[in-house]
């Protein structure tokens, strides 16, 4: 039996291989064909139980399939697997998109929303149909029959690009690498990424030297740390380039942009808005572009003052300690780096030893408990790499979710950090499997492994990112939804899907938290008060220019696709936004845009702000939690995370984020939280 068939269980990476992959989905397309085609017929009553129950068991078939197949494209991305995806790819997409234009279905569910039985149906289930009309009509279901065919291009078209784009990104980021022969140029740069760059250049059969390359563990500490200017230029220029016309043709990211954004808008016109931002918006909790782009102003005007301050500091510190006449973009990070020791006196490197992997899993594991009640625990599945770990979180004796944790970087593994789930909570009614399906998640990271016998440290930024993905991850596994649809993160407006998320970054700033998980990888001290206090008055270090340039980010993709295209659109848009925002700019040949994969394959487009969008959100939640630890003594308070895990965590998608988040609150959403967490507003 093909092994990518068998839904008994968890995902059977001991046995599942690339050869696995057409034969699997290609069956089960064939059966989501058969299940349509029957639903669609006249004879099939427009109810929950014979039309819309049938359809979603079908579709958690290919869609839990797919997934697998997506997941190991990401962590195994090598000609394989990325052929085996690639392959069945546009089937895939195609049958979505012509599920998501099946007038049958999309006439079932408008009956079915105008029927009596609704009215009978419980919250998820209404909003499970509500989705699902709002979703056709999105898809193209209402379009006249002359222009499905092209909308039906379009998709598949935007599809292949998108794909296309990060495949371009992954492979110009790893055809470069700046090989060091000269020990001087190693100056600064940290012990553990000299070493990791010596087993590189052994790997790639060079007898000596240091082989640095653009991905994460060794670019970003070697542009903060490394003393010889020309190797951080050499290496900031490179990263820049990447996948624009200034490097290899083949990998120019610059036609896929100006297609993407032609189809996008043509997509959007076809459905009645004025632009793709328009479209965008529609499912999520923002109410239009206007709204969104005065929100990033606000904001933005609050910062400007904050990250003009930071770089006249910045300005006057390099010209006065570190003769640097000229702060470029390449010396932005080593410069930051230097005045934080100087003003700080406390390097980035030095808090990471407090940080090994086991004590920082350990710390997250109580953070969880402690709010939510339940216990996490080792357990064993076959996984797709020998370092990757699994557990089971369980709440009394009763099993509540399980989780992969793939932590460290690896060639093949695309970058960045990210939850995806593996299989969904759900009830199911009768027949095999009838019960609650327990909900299994993929958290994934790029942090440095072990070295050399040491075991892994994280930097403060690495363990804020493992405490978000962790979020992420209990949204999935702790919700208490019974339909599919809109269970854990399914069914979530976009724009407040990063609120659990960050909400959990705060707890890594606070002390009785931050502290039980720390011991110095030599000596096993805990991290002592006085550095964290440092830790604590450096976090709003430059917090302003870091708003600006989300906000940066942000409004670019928001008026990029706000806008018709025009040819060469996308460098004038960023100038302009840049113009308007940033208080630096950088090199003329910075080619940004052709890396930001959020927007161009990473279904952020005009989507980008939610990160602000819902670190709004989330500061004021966790200011719910400061409010409690006032008579609590902690923040780690058992009926303030009982009360955010009814009301957020648990309902997942079934109702709408603003009205969850005033159950949780009280109130409507606040800035003020926000402000006062990044150091523009006073206590
Ligand atoms: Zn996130």
């Amino acid at each position: 039996m093909n092994p990518l068939l068998d839904f008994s269980g968890l995902p059977r990476f001991d046995a599942i291989t690339p050869e696995h992959v057409a034969p699997a989905i290609g069956s089960l397309l064939a059966e989501n064909r058969a299940v349509v085609q029957r639903l669609s017929s006249e004879e099939v009553a427009a109810t929950w139980g014979d039309f819309v129950a049938p359809l979603t068991d079908a579709g958690e078939r290919l869609s839990r399939a797919w997934g697998i197949v997506g997941h190991l494209h990401s962590v195994k991305d090598l000609p394989p697997w990325r052929d085996a995806y690639n392959a069945m790819l546009p089937e895939v997409t195609s049958f979505y998109s012509d599920l998501g234009q099946n007038e049958a279905l999309f006439a079932k569910f408008k009956a079915l929303a105008a029927s009596a039985e609704y009215q009978q149906l419980d919250t998820a289930q209404r909003r499970v149909i509500d989705n699902d009309v709002r979703d056709f009509r999105l898809s193209g279901a209402d379009l006249p029959p002359s222009l499905k065919p092209r909308f039906k291009d379009i998709r598949e078209r935007l599809a292949q690009l998108e794909t296309k784009f990060s495949e371009n990104l992954l492979d110009a980021t790893n055809a470069y690498s700046e090989h060091v022969e000269d020990e001087s140029w190693l100056a600064g740069i940290p012990a553990d990424v000299v070493a990791a760059a010596a087993a590189a250049a052994r790997a790639a059969g060079r007898s000596s030297g240091w082989t640095f390359s653009l991905r994460a563990p060794s670019y970003h500490p070697l542009l903060r740390y490394a003393d010889k200017r020309e190797l951080r230029q050499r290496m900031y220029r490179a990263n820049a380039i990447r996948a624009s016309e200034l490097g290899p043709a083949e990998l120019d990211n610059s036609p896929l942009m100006d297609e993407i954004l032609a189809l996008r808008f043509e997509e959007a016109r076809m459905l009645g808005y004025a632009n793709f931002a328009e479209l965008s918006l529609v499912p999520k909790m923002a109410e239009s572009p206007a709204a969104v782009a005065a929100f990033l102003r606000e904001i933005a005007a609050k910062a400007r003052p904050h990250a003009e301050r930071d770089v006249a500091e910045l300005r006057r510190f390099a010209a006065a300690e570190l003769e640097l006449g000229e702060l470029e973009s390449w010396d932005l990070a080593w410069v930051s780096e230097k005045l934080q020791q100087n003003r700080y006196a406390f390097s980035g490197e030095e808090v990471k030893q407090y940080f090994p992997e086991q004590k920082v899993v350990e710390g997250l594991f109580r953070v969880i408990t402690r709010l939510y009640g339940v216990t996490l625990a080792p357990d064993q599945a076959p996984a797709w790499h020998p370092d990757v770990r699994f557990f089971r979180i369980m709440r009394g004796e009763s099993l509540v979710g399980r989780f992969y944790l793939d932590l460290y970087a690896r060639e093949e593994k695309r970058g960045g950090a990210w939850m995806d789930e593996a299989i969904t909570r759900r009830k199911i009614a009768a027949g095999k499997g009838a019960g609650v399906q327990i909900p299994v998640a993929y958290l994934n990271c790029n942090f440095p492994g072990p070295v050399a016998g040491r075991p892994a440290c994280f930097t403060h930024d690495e363990v804020i990112t493992l405490f978000h993905e962790c979020g992420h991850g209990l949204h999935h596994l702790l919700t208490q939804v019974d339909e599919l649809s809109v269970s854990g993160i399914h069914g979530v407006e976009w724009d407040a899907v990063e609120l659990p998320s960050q909400f959990m970054e705060n707890f890594c700033w606070d002390w009785e938290v931050l502290s039980g998980m720390t011991a110095h990888a030599d000596s096993g001290a805990p991290l002592p008060r006085e550095l964290y206090d440092k830790m604590l008055a450096a976090k709003n270090f430059q917090s302003g220019l870091d708003t600006l340039r989300q906000i940066e980010l942000g409004l670019f993709d928001l008026l990029l696709h706000s806008e018709p295209p025009q040819p060469g659109g996308v460098a004038e848009v960023l100038a302009r936004v840049r113009n308007e925002v940033a208080v630096l700019q950088p090199p003329e040949w910075q080619r940004f845009p052709h890396s930001f994969s959020h927007i161009f394959a990473g279904g952020y487009a005009a989507g980008y702000y939610s990160y602000k969008w819902a670190e709004v959100l989330s500061a004021d939640a966790y200011a719910a939690f400061e409010e409690s630890a006032a008579s609590a003594g902690s923040v780690l308070d058992r009926a303030t995370g009982e009360r955010f895990w009814r009301e957020i965590l648990a309902v997942g998608g079934a109702r709408p984020a603003l009205d969850s988040f005033r159950a949780f609150r009280g109130r409507e959403p606040s800035v003020d939280a926000l402000l006062r967490h990044s150091g523009m507003i006073s206590a």
